[in-house]
């Protein structure tokens, strides 16, 4: 039996996830994060096994076969996907919080039905458009594809156990904590 619950925390690319996850790890030292493997190149700042497992999709289609995803899934031209291992390693110590989009939230819940989903929404859609275009690390048209992709995420929010809103960073950590603090402990 492992030890810890498993937090999936979901939310449209630009709505300032990393930065609300930053402050909740932050906060609990008994929480890791489960850090995914992609095909996308690194941002700038990104940290190697930190960020992300970043690898070559042919190392991805090997690890497809080899089954070492508790899930994965493709968006925006890339791979992403849930190392098993490194999941069930990090469970045994304690809850665990991954942060991966709706199609691979409902998968996890699948497989772990206790697993406890938590959405986080920008304030308004106008605002979100903002974040992602003073980003700065994407085409025009890659931004219509993450907008794209942010209203059907958005859309799939309702079948989420919390949402939350980013109206304020500090405010948006404090609400996915007392969840974790319920659920958790
Ligand atoms: P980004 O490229 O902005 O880092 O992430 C794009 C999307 O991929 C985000 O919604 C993020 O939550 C999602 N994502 C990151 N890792 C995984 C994963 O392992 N599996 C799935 N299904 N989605 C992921």
């Amino acid at each position: 039996m492992s030890k810890g619950r498993l937090f999936v925390i979901s939310g449209a690319s630009g709505v300032g996830k990393s930065t609300v996850l930053g402050k909740v790890m932050g906060a609990r030292n008994d929480l890791s994060f489960s850090v995914s493997a992609t095909t996308r190149p690194p941002r700038p700042g990104e940290v190697e096994g930190k960020s992300y497992y970043f690898v070559s999709r042919d190392r991805f289609e090997e690890m497809i076969r080899q089954d070492a995803f508790l899930e994965y899934d493709e968006h925006a031209g890339n791979f992403y996907g849930t190392p098993r291992l490194q999941l069930e390693e990090k469970l045994e110590k304690g809850s665990v919080i991954l942060d991966i989009e709706p199609v691979g939230a409902f998968h996890v819940r699948e497989k772990a039905p206790d697993a406890v989903l938590i959405f986080v929404m920008p304030p308004t859609r106008t605002e979100l458009e903002h974040r992602l275009r003073t980003r700065g690390d994407t085409s025009e048209e890659q931004i219509k594809m993450r907008l794209d992709r942010a209203n059907w995420e958005m859309d799939q929010s309702t079948r989420y156990d919390y949402v939350v809103v980013n109206d304020q960073v500090d405010e948006c950590a404090r609400r996915i904590l007392s969840i974790i603090a319920e659920k958790a402990d």
